[in-house]
C-alpha cells in the first residue's frame, strides 16, 4: 500500500468520457489499496480560451485578475473529476489550491510554491477519501489567487508529492513516457525505462516538453520519485532516478532541440573589463534571459560578443543592442533569428571522451555549419541555422544509436 500523486494534463481530462476514464484508472489504483491524490489541469484548451476571453476585455490584462480567471479553468476539472468518482462509488472530494492552502509568492502569473499545509488532505486519506486539487493555483499571503506559469500543474504534482511524502509521483500525459527525442521528427525514437534526474533537467530546459521545467527542479530538491506515463495506454512510462551508474549508462540518453531561439552579435567593442556586465546588463533590465554567450577578442583590442535569446525577445533585444552599440560606439551590430539549438544529452559522457567530436563530425558529414557551441559536464549544444533542424536531429540521433532496436 502507497500514497501515490497522480497528475492529469488538459488532454487527459480533455471531454466528459476522459475525465470518466482518469476516474476508473483512480479507482483501480484505490481497488489495490493504495491512497491517491490526484492533481489536474484545466481541460485541454481551456487556460487559452480564458486567455483569449481576457483579452477581449484588456490588452493587457491586470495580472492579478487574469489569474483569478485561469485558475477557474482546474477549478471545474477538479468538480467534475470528483463527480465522476463519485458516480463509481469512489468517494472523493475536490480542493482549489486556495483550499489546500498551497501557499505561494505573488508573482502573479509565475508565482512559487512556498508551503502547503498538508494537514487537511492526510486526514480526508483516513478518512478513505480521494483528494482531487486544482494544480497550476495557490494562494498569497494576502489570500489573492495565483497561478504558477504555463504547464504548472506538473509543478503542483510535484510539490504535493513532496509535502505528503507521497512513495510515487505519476504524471499521466498524451505521450507514454520521455523519449530519446521527438518522434514527430525522428520516427524510430525510442522510450526511456528512466533517465537520471540531472538529464531530464537538461532534457526540459533544452526544449522537451514533456515535463515543466520547474517541476523537475522541484523533484530533484526533494527526490520526489516521479514517473511519465500515458493516460490512454498501459504500460511503465519512464522513471526519473536520483542514483546513477556511469559505468553503465548510455553514453547519449537523448537529442534535445529549441526552435524559438534568436542570435545578436555587437561587434567591435572595447576589451576591457566590464564590457560582457554592462552589455547584459542592459538586456537584463529588460528582463530578457540571454542563453548561450559567445566572446571573441580581435587582433585590434576590441572585441565581438554574441548571444542567444527567446525568439519571442528578439525585436525587443536588438533595440537595446543598438542603443549600446551607440554608446559604446560599437562598430556594428547583427542578429538572425532563422537559428535553432540543437543538444544531445547524457550523464555518460562525464566518463567518456570524445563525445563532442563525434558530434561535429555528424554535424558536418550533413553539411551542417556549427554557429555557436555550449557544453556542460552532461550536455553539448551547438546553434545550427534553422533548415537543418530535421536533418541534424535525424543525424545525431542515429550517430548515437538512439533508434529503437529492429
Ligand atoms: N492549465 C494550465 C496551462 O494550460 C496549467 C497546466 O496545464 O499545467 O498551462
Ligand atoms: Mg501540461
Amino acid at each position: 500500500m502507497a500514497l501515490i500523486v497522480q497528475k492529469y494534463g488538459g488532454t487527459s481530462v480533455g471531454n466528459a468520457e476522459r475525465i470518466q476514464a482518469v476516474a476508473e484508472r483512480v479507482k483501480r489504483f484505490r481497488g489495490q489499496g493504495h491512497d491517491v491524490v490526484v492533481v489536474v489541469s484545466a481541460m485541454s484548451g481551456v487556460t487559452d480560451s480564458l486567455i483569449k476571453l481576457a483579452k477581449g476585455v484588456h490588452s493587457e490584462p491586470p495580472a492579478r485578475e487574469l489569474d483569478a480567471l485561469l485558475a477557474t479553468g482546474e477549478q471545474q476539472t477538479i468538480a467534475l473529476l470528483s463527480m465522476a468518482l463519485e458516480k463509481i462509488g469512489c468517494p472523493a472530494r475536490s480542493y482549489t489550491g486556495y483550499q489546500a492552502r498551497i501557499r505561494t509568492d505573488s508573482a502573479f502569473g509565475k508565482a512559487r510554491i512556498m508551503q502547503i499545509d498538508e494537514k487537511r488532505i492526510h486526514e480526508d486519506l483516513k478518512k478513505g477519501l480521494v483528494v482531487v486539487v486544482a494544480g497550476f493555483q495557490g494562494v498569497d499571503e494576502d489570500g489573492n489567487i495565483t497561478t504558477l506559469g504555463r504547464g504548472g500543474s506538473d509543478t503542483t504534482g510535484v510539490a504535493l508529492a513532496a509535502a505528503l511524502k507521497a512513495d510515487e509521483c505519476q504524471i499521466y500525459t498524451d505521450v507514454d513516457g520521455v523519449y530519446t527525442t521527438d518522434p514527430r521528427i525522428v520516427p524510430q525514437a525510442r522510450r526511456l525505462d528512466r533517465i537520471t534526474f540531472e538529464e531530464m533537467l537538461e532534457m526540459a530546459s533544452l526544449g522537451s516538453k514533456v515535463l515543466q521545467i520547474r517541476s523537475v527542479e522541484f523533484a530533484g530538491k526533494y527526490r520526489v520519485p516521479l514517473r511519465v506515463l500515458s493516460s490512454f495506454e498501459e504500460g511503465p512510462g519512464t522513471l526519473i532516478t536520483y542514483e546513477e551508474n556511469e559505468m553503465e549508462a548510455p553514453l547519449i540518453s537523448g537529442i534535445a532541440f529549441n526552435r524559438d531561439e534568436a542570435k545578436l552579435t555587437i561587434r567591435g567593442v572595447p576589451d576591457k573589463p566590464g564590457i560582457a556586465a554592462h552589455i547584459l546588463g542592459e538586456i537584463g533590465k529588460v528582463n530578457i534571459n540571454v542563453d548561450m554567450i559567445v566572446q571573441n577578442v580581435g587582433a585590434d583590442g576590441t572585441t565581438d560578443f554574441t548571444f542567444t535569446v527567446h525568439r519571442g525577445d528578439y525585436k525587443k533585444s536588438m533595440d537595446v543592442l543598438k542603443r549600446v552599440s551607440q554608446e559604446l560606439k560599437a562598430r556594428e551590430v547583427t542578429g538572425d533569428d532563422k537559428i535553432v539549438k540543437i543538444s544531445v544529452i547524457g550523464v555518460g559522457m562525464r566518463s567518456h571522451a570524445g563525445i563532442a567530436s563525434q558530434m561535429f563530425k555528424t554535424l558536418a558529414d550533413e553539411g551542417i555549419n556549427i554557429q555557436m557551441i555550449s557544453t556542460s559536464e552532461i550536455k553539448i549544444s551547438v546553434v545550427v541555422e534553422e533548415k537543418y533542424l530535421e536533418l541534424g536531429v535525424r543525424a545525431l540521433h542515429s550517430a548515437f544509436g538512439l533508434e529503437k532496436p529492429k
